[in-house]
């Protein structure tokens, strides 16, 4: 997980963490935070307790949530992978947005990520929690 900070684009409705200067629209957040898994989710909770509602964004394509430490489990018979799954709205901290798209271009030079689909949602601070990506297919004899 990469905190990114305050970089070039800072407005001077955005600049303080009090936060009572959210823009209006929907698509700046003071903090937006790339990935709903235990990392985004744990950071956007933080956030979303101190900063005043609607200004945490948390970007996560999917709908269903893993817990993967509990995925050991399942493989030696304690758990289901039912069991290991809940559902990402019921995770989303209270006060804060999801968007239910995948970030496809980061342009930080713009404190701005672009979507699947194109649209542009700009933010102050970044969290990057974006998990590992899994390549069982580099692994030899897989
Ligand atoms: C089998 C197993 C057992 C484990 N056991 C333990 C344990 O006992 N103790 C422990 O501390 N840890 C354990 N871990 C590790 C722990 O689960 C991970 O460290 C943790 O889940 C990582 O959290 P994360 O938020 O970084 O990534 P993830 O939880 O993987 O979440 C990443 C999220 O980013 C989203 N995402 C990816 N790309 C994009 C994109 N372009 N745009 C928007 N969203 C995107 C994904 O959909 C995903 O929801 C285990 C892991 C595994 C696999």
């Amino acid at each position: 997980m990469v905190l990114l900070p305050f970089s070039a684009r800072n407005t001077s409705e955005t600049n303080d963490w009090n936060g009572s200067k959210l823009k209006d629209d929907s698509k700046h957040y003071k903090l937006l935070v790339v990935g709903g898994g235990a990392g985004g989710l744990g950071a956007a909770s933080k956030f979303a307790r101190k900063l005043p509602r609607g200004s945490v964004g948390i970007i996560e394509p999917h709908e269903d949530h893993y817990y993967q430490p509990g995925f050991t489990l399942v493989g030696g018979g304690l758990m289901t992978l039912r069991e290991t799954t809940r559902k990402q709205e019921k995770l989303i901290p209270s006060g804060a947005k999801w968007i239910r798209n995948e970030v496809v271009l980061f342009t930080p030079t713009q404190n701005m990520v672009t979507l699947d689909g194109g649209e542009d949602i700009s933010y102050d601070y970044m969290v990057v929690a974006m998990g590992a990506h899994l390549r069982f297919d580099k692994v030899i004899e897989i």
